[in-house]
């Protein structure tokens, strides 16, 4: 099974796509005519470049307005037809897409368009090329599929077939089932777009919102798996307009389409145990985890103080240290910090780039070594550092944006005995007792790449996109978890640098944790502990506990003792949730405890513009200088 990509995918010029596509393992190209004209290179040198990059010229395309013209509009179209022949033979390529047409003057008819794809495909056979005809979902005539392979039907020439386009299939809401019927030998190539579900114009929203398969709303496992039924053995290609993508680096572009493709043929070949022959690809099963072992810290001087104070406040206490390395360890409950001071590897690396951040997180899998081998088949690259004796080889990867990602199953869980010292008992704590989710902050437009990443490798499920109003921009937040909730990861994307998670990547130049919440099972208890222990709680307006009242109706004394404690409240259904902050530490990272009850699932997302307007006038604390 070959897996291609459309130039038209991703941004660059001509030269760039082919090396970021060759970079990211595809075996082909779709070369979209535009990038084709914008090149100075003759036809057959630019044919001759791909093939040196070890590409296949899969597909040419498109060629547009060609069916059901009359009279001399109808020969111009075969002339039109015979001069791309001309230079996809050139090219070396002996595949045309032919998508219907919107030409005014079309005229209907699916004999009409029979005879002529019947005529194309012998003018197209006399050079030894072929003809793929695709229905686009907004055509003059033809808009579904069913019709298209109607017409290649009765066009019944071996040189005339149908292609498919998941976008034009599923965003007309056309069931896939009805590409079962469809003689696989008779489709001649497949071109996958996913897209958020939004209720637009077809074409507005095919061309700038077309997205990577799993990052959309369409269900392209449905359409590839109908697909694959057919006994179809063609490329799989990737056909995505996006404005972003436009916008982004190739190379990342290239690679997250790579990871998807594999992601979503490696799922269609779960689903369908009869396609084990179709060649696709074969990676362990994503397994979600259990959820979030420790979260590393790289720190030192007086910002490394100021979280050890931190945690001392919420209720942690240091219980070892490493037995070759500047690393001390901080647990409550199943929680673990590390604070990592070292002056040279990774997390100074990540120091030297970013201040104090989160350098390393460790997540419980299921199996370390399985987890990681899909991880590389998805295009992330392992992460090795040179280990001192008695350290443990623990797999870990890199994630998006440089971060380092830590897999340990049970078998290495006994690290924690084995390389640090000292293990003390953690005490009672102030009520911790897990980390609830973790809160990365990126660029908008880098969003969808973290989400694939997340989604692919651990089968994380994505709830719905929410926007947050920050005093001074918007701010998306995606969520995503695996089920039941035992590794939950918020995702906030920003445009602008003057929205607090905007000015925290400005000024730890892209570090992507901003904040990690801790679950507690009794809110009102932690709160009191933390008091007594001189945690200082990001305070709340009495405006905030004004509207609490109006909104909500609550037990006798209930809201005093939210507002005395600075807790925030949501409440959805029956379930209900609490929250509390820290202050900022380290630039704008903080701390947040939650504490879930009666089954609520979301973040607090109306509590957010709130929560921060009042770390706006906090600024930055005291005593922890950005330099
Ligand atoms: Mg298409
Ligand atoms: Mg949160």
């Amino acid at each position: 099974m070959k897996l291609g990509i459309a130039t038209v995918s991703i941004s660059g010029n001509l030269e760039e796509k082919i090396d970021a596509i060759a970079a990211a393992g595809f075996d082909g190209i779709e070369i979209f005519e535009q990038d084709f004209i914008a090149d100075t290179r003759p036809p057959r040198e630019v044919g001759d470049r791909i093939r040196a990059a070890g590409l296949d010229l899969l597909l040419f395309q498109p060629f547009r307005d060609f069916e059901g013209l009359p009279g001399d509009l109808r020969r111009k179209a075969f002339d039109r037809a015979e001069r791309k022949f001309d230079l996809m033979q050139e090219l070396g390529c002996d595949l045309v897409l032919v998508c219907s047409s919107v030409h005014p003057e079309a005229l209907g008819g699916i004999d009409r368009a029979a005879a002529d794809f019947a005529e194309l495909g012998e003018r197209a056979a006399a050079r030894g090329l072929r003809v793929g005809y695709e229905a686009l979902a907004w055509g003059r005539h033809v808009n579904d599929h069913r019709d298209a392979w109607e017409i290649v039907r009765r066009a019944d020439h071996p040189s005339v077939g149908v292609i498919l386009d998941s976008f034009h299939t599923l965003g007309r809401g056309i069931d896939p089932e009805t590409i079962r019927r469809i003689p696989g030998d008779r489709i001649f190539f497949v071109q996958l777009a996913d897209a958020p579900r939004i209720d637009m114009d077809l074409l507005y929203w095919s061309r700038h919102f077309r997205c990577m398969p799993g990052e959309g709303d369409l269900d392209i496992g449905a359409f590839t798996r109908a697909v694959m039924a057919t006994g179809y053995a063609g490329p799989i290609s990737l056909e995505i307009f996006n404005d972003q993508f436009r916008g982004g680096i190739p190379k990342a572009i290239a690679r997250e389409g790579h990871r998807s493709l594999v992601n979503l043929l490696d799922a269609v070949r779960r689903a369908e145990p009869d396609l084990a022959a179709a060649g696709l690809p074969d990676l362990p099963p994503p397994s979600p985890p259990g959820g979030v072992e420790f979260i590393e810290f790289a720190t030192r001087g007086a910002e490394a103080e100021g979280i050890a104070k931190l945690l001392q406040t919420l209720g942690f206490r240091e219980t070892g240290r490493h037995i070759a390395k500047n690393l001390t360890l901080w647990q409550q409950g199943e929680i673990r910090i590390v604070l990592n001071a070292e002056t040279e590897g990774h997390a100074d690396n990540t120091f030297a780039v970013h201040r104090t951040n989160v350098c390393d997180m460790g997540l419980r899998v299921a199996d370390a070594a399985r987890t990681e081998t899909r991880a590389v088949a998805l295009g992330s690259e392992s992460f090795d550092q040179p280990r001192g004796p008695g350290e443990l080889d623990i797999p870990a990867i890199r994630g998006l944006g440089g971060s380092v990602l830590h897999l340990l199953d049970d078998g290495l869980r006994d690290v924690w005995q084995v390389e640090f010292a000292g293990a003390g008992d953690p005490g009672p704590g102030a009520g911790l007792t897990r980390i609830d989710h973790v809160a990365q902050t990126m660029s908008y437009d880098e969003m969808l790449s973290w989400s694939l990443f997340y989604s692919t490798l651990f089968g994380m499920e994505k709830q719905p996109m929410v926007d947050v109003i920050d005093p001074d921009g918007l701010v998306r937040s995606q969520a995503l978890s695996t089920p039941g909730g035992g590794l939950r990861i918020t995702l906030n994307g920003t445009e602008s640098h003057r929205t607090l998670a905007g000015g925290f990547l400005a000024d730890s130049f892209g570090a992507t944790v901003q904040h990690v919440a801790f679950a507690t099972s009794d809110i009102f208890d932690t709160a009191g502990k933390l008091a007594a222990a001189g945690f200082e709680p990001l305070p709340m307006t009495a405006n905030y506990y004004a509207d609490l009242a109006a909104r909500f109706d609550f037990a006798p004394g209930m809201l005093d003792r939210m507002k005395a404690a600075n807790i925030l409240y949501d409440r959805v259904g029956e379930g209900e949730f609490f929250q509390l902050y820290s202050r900022p530490f380290a630039g704008a990272m903080f701390f947040e405890i939650v504490d879930r009850r009666g089954g609520y699932d979301g973040y607090g997302a109306p509590n957010a513009p709130f929560r921060i307007a009042a770390q706006k006038r906090l600024g930055r604390p005291k005593g922890m200088p950005r330099y």
